[in-house]
């Protein structure tokens, strides 16, 4: 039997009355002939309470050592959403007459780094999955966990339910992998901050893997890595209306393609400069090695020599990583020997996305004189070969989105 990979996010799942209604999309795929493997989230808004209740245990109110904890404890704690949704749909399956049985990352198993909080999925037995499909069971697979190295549960990081799907729809050589949720497709930019946001009726994976990284939380990044890797045939569509959705599809399969695609931002943040470093061998790597090993994700980095032999080294990472970046620089400091650390927590960055940068210049420059028409100053800048993004004060963000994608004609894309 050919096979399906269903995910859905946690909106779709976000009560019983949900579920139900996730039930009779899945049951309408057995109908046709697939075994379905639907991948859950956990319901909208559970995953962000368990992490408060980790944040609390580990941090009460009036601690300030920073945010710091277990990352092992994390991992157990907020992977239990996925559990409750897994055992749900696998319930409202059987209510329906599809027989169906719920599996916890651990128990296929989907093998994973030990990274804890953004560990990668290695390897995926599907053994056992294939031999209940064998005797007629569709599997509904707990998203966003696997089984670590250290034979504890890991989770692939915020939004990993998208990555459990792609990996499981390569591992069982799926058909295609839908990814259900709350928008119908991916658009030209968020449709909450824009309402002109234009659906996109197909995108390149490598555009799709640009936007991911740069904000675009429609699909976990590393997501789209597996499907362009292992040429998954990966559609988004809508938990709630019948609609045809976009396909992430190879640049070839695409015929009309604009200079730019997409805007995506990244509201939460952080710049972090350290002031008058010495200008000598080494000081990067004196900075860099210790926000690597604390697994501080830096994103732009801007050097700056002064006049007086020093220099200033300039940063950006998420909000998240923020407590952990500082810490390791302060634990560091004798080391790298700067005057003084400054944080900026007050930052989001913008990002214009575009397979067609490649063969057409001023990209950059139209970009920069619309954030100076709107008066935002750019505070850092960081390009690659499809892709300007751009540093600015949090309080433009929605200013910054709209006057680019309105610069850009992407309100007529399609
Ligand atoms: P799920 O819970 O189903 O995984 P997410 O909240 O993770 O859903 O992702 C869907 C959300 O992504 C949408 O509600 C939308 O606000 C946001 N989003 C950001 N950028 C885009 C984009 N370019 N196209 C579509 N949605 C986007
Ligand atoms: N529940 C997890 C999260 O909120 C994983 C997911 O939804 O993809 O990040
Ligand atoms: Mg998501």
């Amino acid at each position: 039997m050919p096979r399906l990979v269903m995910k859905f996010g946690g909106t779709s799942v976000a009560d019983m009355e949900r579920i139900r209604a996730v039930a009779q999309k899945v049951k309408r795929e057995v109908d046709n002939g697939y075994d379905v493997a639907v991948v859950v989230s956990a319901m909208a808004g559970e995953t962000n309470k368990l992490v408060g209740f980790v944040r609390d245990a580990a941090q009460p109110p009036g601690c300030d050592h920073m945010g710091l904890y277990d990352a092992r404890e994390y991992d157990a704690i907020v992977a239990s959403g996925e559990q409750v949704t897994s055992g749900l749909l696998a319930l409202a399956l059987q209510e329906m007459g599809v027989p169906a049985r719920s599996w916890q990352g651990w128990q296929i198993p989907i093998r994973t780094t030990s990274a804890h909080g953004a560990a990668r999925i290695e390897k995926i037995e599907t053994a056992n999955l294939e031999a209940k499909f064998a005797e007629g069971l569709h599997a509904v697979v707990a998203g966003f966990q696997g089984l670590a190295e250290d034979n504890r549960i890991a989770t692939l990081g915020r939004g990993g339910s998208d990555t459990s799907a792609v990996a499981l729809a390569a591992a069982l050589g799926a058909e295609r992998c839908d990814i259900y949720t709350d928008v119908d497709g991916v658009y030209t930019t968020d449709p909450r901050i824009e309402r002109r946001a234009a659906k996109l009726h197909r995108i390149s994976y490598e555009e799709m893997l640009e936007l991911a990284s740069m904000g675009a939380k429609v699909l976990q990044t590393r997501s789209v890595e597996l499907a362009m890797r292992y040429k998954v045939r990966l559609q988004v569509l809508s938990s709630f209306v019948d609609a045809p959705g976009t396909l992430v599809c190879d640049e070839e399969e695409i015929l009309e393609q604009n200079v730019v695609s997409g805007v995506a931002y990244s509201r939460d943040e952080a710049k972090v400069t350290l002031l008058s470093v010495a200008d000598r061998p080494g000081v990067a790597a004196a900075i860099f090695g210790p926000l690597a090993d604390a697994g501080v994700n830096v994103d732009m980095i801007v050097q700056n020599i002064s006049e007086d032999g020093r220099t200033d080294m300039t940063f950006s990472c998420s909000m998240d990583d923020l407590p952990r970046a500082r810490h390791a620089l302060e634990k560091a400091a004798e080391s790298i020997s700067y005057r003084e650390l400054v944080v900026d927590d007050a930052v989001a960055k913008v990002s214009v996305v575009g397979i067609g940068m490649r063969s057409h210049t001023g990209v950059a420059q139209k970009a920069f004189q619309v954030l100076a028409n709107e008066g935002v100053n750019i505070k850092v800048i960081n390009t690659s070969e499809i892709k300007v993004s751009v540093l600015i004060d949090r309080k433009y963000l929605e200013l910054a989105v709209q006057a680019l994608h309105a610069a850009f004609d992407l309100d007529k894309a399609a």
